[in-house]
């Protein structure tokens, strides 16, 4: 291996300089359990270019930001096969005073804008005078996703491939593909090291709507205080799978939940006011913001369940809904019927449990195996693992 010949062998060694620097930090930050520290700060580098007069850094630190200030930067992400970089934008508004950090995330699916506007409205409400603490903010975490709006992060490594970003996290720098390196770079050197705590926005997806809702294990103190602080309906009470980012967080000692603000693709403001509402809360919960409390889960009626149930299109054809987003129903309860091209019946879809509706298929042709509705439930015994597509 050392004699590796050609124009490779310098770059084989110098990735394999990085595979190690990698390791060792990996090593470095892991810490005995209940110690775990939640800042891995590499301190702020600047490449020394800017884009659109905005300072390009490679890795941040909030703590090194002049404070009473807002700060905009480009976080340098993964490089591409052209040699160039996605760059995500980076804001930062670190109050006059000291205090707890808070990390917001929106982006890591393209085609989710209400939770990109929910970050951007938190931001601008912000009052750098009175704030004590920081609060960042990246709301277009996968670049390539949001450039065509779609879920997917379009991959060209071993040829046109579609990579769903949030089953990448925490990432790797090494990775074997591009979402699973830029997702290690952003979270070694801008999210991990800048949170005391972090809330991952998303939405419903392309085709398929959801209700106003937050995803969090009710079981941690520390998530639940801030699911209880958004005068939202649901609550789905579960600690999901491994790969999405609010879990990466936790899995570092750092407290994070998803909050899903309606459908894909579109602005729903009246959620989106919701979510940010409720995010303010969470910034006067931390003492980040100063002020009384505005409305939370104790003003609105919510519904915690620990399960989602689905219901999965057995044929092709149109689908019909007969109950709405939000709508409780009853085990045995016909919720969607679907028809075949001359109109005749092929499906009817009844919910097995009963719950509320959190989620319904909006594209309304439908082709065998597509989730058609999620019913949001409370399972007794153990959690279920659903794949929902937050
Ligand atoms: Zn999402």
């Amino acid at each position: 291996m050392s004699n590796d010949q050609g124009p490779d062998s310098l770059n084989r060694r110098r990735f394999m300089v990085t595979a190690i620097g990698a390791s060792a930090a990996l090593a470095a930050s892991s810490a005995p359990p209940g110690t775990q520290a939640a800042t891995v700060s590499r301190g702020t580098a600047f490449t020394g270019d800017t884009i659109d007069g905005k300072k390009i850094v490679s890795a941040l630190d909030v703590n090194d930001l002049e404070p009473g200030k807002k700060h905009l930067f480009y976080f340098q992400g993964v490089e591409m096969p052209t040699g160039q970089h996605w760059y995500v934008s980076v804001t930062v508004v670190k109050g006059a005073k000291p205090g707890k950090r808070g990390v917001l995330t929106s982006g890591v699916h393209g085609d989710e804008m209400s939770s990109v506007h929910t970050v951007q409205t938190v931001m601008s409400q912000l009052d750098l005078a009175q704030m004590s603490g920081t609060v960042m903010a990246v709301t277009d975490v996968s670049r390539p996703a949001l450039e065509s709006m779609q879920r997917r992060w379009p991959n060209q490594g071993r040829g046109i491939d579609l990579i769903d970003m949030n089953r990448e996290w925490p990432g790797n720098e090494n990775g074997a593909t591009t979402p699973s390196r830029h997702a290690g770079l952003l979270f070694n050197r801008l999210l991990r090291p800048n949170a005391d705590f972090a809330i991952d926005f998303h939405t419903g997806t392309t085709g398929f709507e959801v209700t106003a809702f937050n995803v969090g294990g009710m079981d941690v103190p520390e998530v639940k205080a801030m699911l209880e602080l958004y005068p939202v309906g649901q609550i789905f009470d579960n600690h999901v799978y491994p790969g999405v980012l609010h879990n990466a967080f936790m899995d570092v000692g750092i407290p994070s939940f998803t909050p899903e603000v309606g459908a894909g693709r579109v602005l729903d403001h009246e959620m989106i006011s919701l979510f940010v509402e409720g995010t303010m809360n969470v910034l006067r919960h931390h003492g980040i913001v100063a002020g009384p409390m505005g409305r939370t889960g104790k003003d609105v009626t919510v519904f915690v369940g620990n399960s989602a149930y689905p219901i999965l299109a057995t044929a092709g054809g149109l689908v019909e809904h007969l109950v709405k987003l939000n709508d409780k129903v009853s085990a045995g309860q016909k919720v969607a019927i679907q028809r075949n091209s001359f109109g005749e019946v092929v499906a009817e879809y009844a919910s097995g449990v009963a719950g509320e509706i959190t989620g319904q298929r909006s594209d309304a042709m439908s082709e065998p195996g597509n989730p058609l509705v999620f019913i949001l439930f409370n399972k007794p015994g153990p959690e279920d693992v659903p794949i929902y597509p937050e």
